[in-house]
């Protein structure tokens, strides 16, 4: 397996979440700053923001413990085999979802 092209996927998708976090904090010190001068309506849009900028904020890390997880199991020479049966997880499950831990048969 091209355990390069791996890790290359998952340094990708790794700066690409820390840039989506960047954002999503600052849009959260934005809306804390126009709080002030919103009424009461637009406050409540406001909170609702904030919580699903949360709860992406949140997605995101998970993510990013996921991908560190499966760059340290690159360095282990220990990706791309599940974590249950030892079984080596198919290339293409992993081209879709590079921080697989399972193979197909133990995730179902
Ligand atoms: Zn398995």
């Amino acid at each position: 397996m091209d355990y390069l092209k791996f890790k290359r996927l998952l340094l990708k998708r790794q700066d690409e979440i820390k840039n989506s976090l960047l954002q999503l904090n600052q849009a959260g010190q934005t809306v804390e700053l126009d709080q002030a001068m919103m009424g009461r309506l637009s406050r409540m849009d406001a909170m609702q923001g904030q919580e699903m900028a949360k709860a992406s904020k949140q997605r995101a890390e998970l993510e990013l413990k996921k991908i560190d997880a499966a760059l340290t199991r690159i360095d282990n020479n220990e990706y791309g085999y599940c974590v249950k049966c030892d079984e080596q997880i198919s290339e293409k499950r992993l081209e879709f979802d590079p921080t697989a831990l399972f193979c197909i048969d133990c995730a179902n």
